[in-house]
């Protein structure tokens, strides 16, 4: 950087696509400042992550090896009906990760004087570029950069495109994850090293063992997923209720679900899902998050750009949020390294690529849970081919290597 001034780049936001935007900059020699709204360690954030090589090789770019402590290996797929009876099995080796191993090696990477906790942004002034992010503390930073990585509920996009909503898909996603320690040894060995899928109509149900959230080697959780069409917008209302009747709008806090919403999805699961994968759910304390979609027209406005769930939000079926946030990072930083002197171009790059990827990703996860949604929505003329709930199909779709995905196959 010498003979250079330095360039300054704010984030907001400081989860995985924050983290990621961050370290990678700070290795090109930016200033960066990473803000984050909630106070304190988001560690705790408990959920399984399906991973890709792609996202394992930006993690080794920063000198981050995946380890056991970070990644368990699952087993074949395997297909139960409600009998419990196996209806289909693919070969299929994959490394399931947790969310907080991801997250801690990444945090712990960046500066820590430059992270800052509990800074909720407001709203930026971007223009002669250079922009300002203004926080509700009244503090302002200024820089040469903003880069949105603020999730589902952006307020950076917000700002960007006023009156631009994620669209509600018709259904949730009940998740759960279930210490492995906790179950009986009968029950662990019948799980075995089994990526589980479930399909009543108009569903689906995968568990899988993931490394535990405690860390210790060789210890796992099992992360469950069951996808549920909520038919009609009143019961979806009632969902997102709690015991003092506050509605929550699409997000109900997990605390705040009413146990008897808890309690039907448990009696359903013994309904309609094989013994094995209902007595582990039966087990476990689900909460549970609407599924939206979100696609956001253009990545990069002035000086302002959107990066991870905050540019785009694909339904869960890809299992590639994690991945995706990490490669629009990794595409930003390769455009600003190949021209160092306009940070303008490297943007309008940036929007080109990263649009179009997003798109797709969309697009395609759109189509993996067309079935579900048509479930919930079933006036709305859904083909043969959007209603496919063959396992064959989805056990080989969802959650793909991205090297599999020929229109997901772009320049980063
Ligand atoms: C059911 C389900 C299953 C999933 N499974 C997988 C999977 O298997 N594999 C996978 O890769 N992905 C999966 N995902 C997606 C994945 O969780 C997200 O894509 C990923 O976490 C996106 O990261 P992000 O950093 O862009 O956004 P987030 O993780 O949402 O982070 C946004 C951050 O911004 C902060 N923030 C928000 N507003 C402000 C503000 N105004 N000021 C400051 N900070 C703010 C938030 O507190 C948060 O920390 C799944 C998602 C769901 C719902």
């Amino acid at each position: 950087m010498e003979g250079q001034i330095e360039k300054r780049a704010v984030v907001i936001g400081g989860s995985l696509g924050g983290l990621f935007a961050g370290n990678l900059l700070h290795d090109l020699g930016w200033q960066v400042d990473i803000y984050e709204r909630v106070p304190d360690d988001l560690a705790s954030r408990g959920a399984g992550i399906g991973t890709h090589s792609q996202l394992l090789s930006v993690l080794a770019g920063l000198g981050i090896a995946l380890e056991e402590r970070l990644g368990a290996e699952s087993g074949d797929r395997v297909c139960l009906d409600r009998q419990g009876n196996e209806v289909h099995r693919t070969a299929w080796a994959h490394i399931m990760s947790g969310w907080a191993n991801v997250y801690r090696p990444l945090k712990d990477r960046f500066p820590a004087a430059r992270y800052h906790f509990g800074k909720g942004f407001i709203r930026f002034e971007n223009g002669d570029g250079r922009v300002v992010a203004c926080f509700d503390d009244g503090s302002q930073a200024h820089a040469d950069l903003l880069i949105g990585a603020d999730g589902l509920r952006s307020a950076v996009r917000s700002q960007l495109y006023p009156g631009l909503e994620p669209e509600y898909a018709g259904y949730v996603a009940w998740r759960a994850l279930v210490d492995e320690h906790t179950l009986p040894a009968e029950l662990r060995r019948r799980l075995g090293n089994v990526y589980w899928f479930g399909l009543p109509p108009g569903e689906m149900i995968v568990a899988y063992p993931v490394p535990a959230r405690d860390g210790a080697p060789g210890h796992r959780d099992w992360n469950i997923v069951w996808y549920r069409p909520i038919v009609g917008d009143e019961a979806f209302r009632d969902m997102c209720t709690d015991a003092q009747g506050r509605q929550h709008g699409p997000g109900i806090p997990p605390p705040l679900v009413r146990p008897e919403v808890v309690a039907a999805v448990k009696r359903d699961a013994h309904a309609l899902l094989a013994p094995l994968i209902a007595e582990l759910l039966e087990r476990s304390q689900p909460f549970f998050q609407a599924i939206f979609d979100v696609e956001s027209p253009r990545l990069a406005v002035g000086r302002v750009c959107l990066l991870g769930d905050a540019a785009f939000v694909a339904r869960p079926h890809v299992g590639m949020g994690v991945t995706k946030a990490a490669l629009d990072a990794l595409c930003l930083y390769r455009s600003l390294q190949m021209g160092p002197e306009s940070i303008d171009a490297a943007l309008a790059r940036y929007d080109r690529l990263r649009g179009e990827f997003g798109r797709r990703c969309v697009a395609r996860a759109r189509r993996l849970g067309a079935y579900i949604e048509a479930r919930a929505r079933p006036g709305r003329g859904w083909s043969a081919e959007q209603r496919d709930q063959r396992p064959e199909r989805l056990m080989r779709e969802v959650a793909a290597s991205l090297s599999e995905i020929p229109e997901l196959a772009l320049e980063i």
